[in-house]
């Protein structure tokens, strides 16, 4: 995000942008939306992660509506009926939750774990085997959770991310 300065310099309007220090990126695509006004916020580092779903959307004839997506420590989760994990990949922007709008219409939190509706599935499936984490095989599961398991993988440069968007955004 920038911020525009109008300065006043020997008569001339000067126009700068800043930029802001936080560094997350927003991102939505044709298939791949906010929902109710949500602003999809991720980091850079998850972008290729993003591109996969969107890939996915495509080629399971699905689109994508996201609910949550980097997180504040201690922000509440709308609707959530999970405990936030303490080291959660939305606290570093690599993680999202979304429902998918199939063909057979709206699929939430209880439809992505039922397993019923195949364009739903293919959607989890293919970015299982693409390498993402689905939060459906959580022990304390979390239907509507993708992330790309960056805590467990790489757990200090995720402190580092950590500091650095919780600090700065
Ligand atoms: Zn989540």
């Amino acid at each position: 995000m920038s911020t525009i300065l109008k300065l006043v310099v020997f008569g001339c309007i000067l126009t700068v942008a800043t930029s802001s220090p936080c560094q997350l990126t927003t991102y939505s695509s044709r298939k791949i939306t906010g929902h109710n006004g949500h602003s999809i916020r991720i980091d850079s580092g998850f972008l290729g992660s993003m591109q996969m779903m969107h890939a996915a959307a495509r080629y399971c004839n699905l689109t994508v509506k996201v609910t949550s997506s980097f997180r504040k420590q201690g922000q509440p989760v709308p609707g959530s009926i999970v405990t936030p994990a303490t080291h959660s990949n939305h606290l570093v922007g690599r993680a999202i939750d979304m429902n998918v709008v199939t063909p057979l219409g709206w699929c939430n939190s209880k439809c992505l774990q039922a397993r019923k509706d195949k364009y739903a599935v293919c959607f989890i499936d293919g970015l299982k085997r693409g390498g993402l984490r689905w939060g459906g095989d959580f022990t304390k599961i979390d239907p509507v959770h993708l992330d790309d398991n960056y805590y467990n993988k790489f757990p200090t440069s995720w402190l580092e991310l950590f500091k650095q968007h919780q600090t700065n955004c």
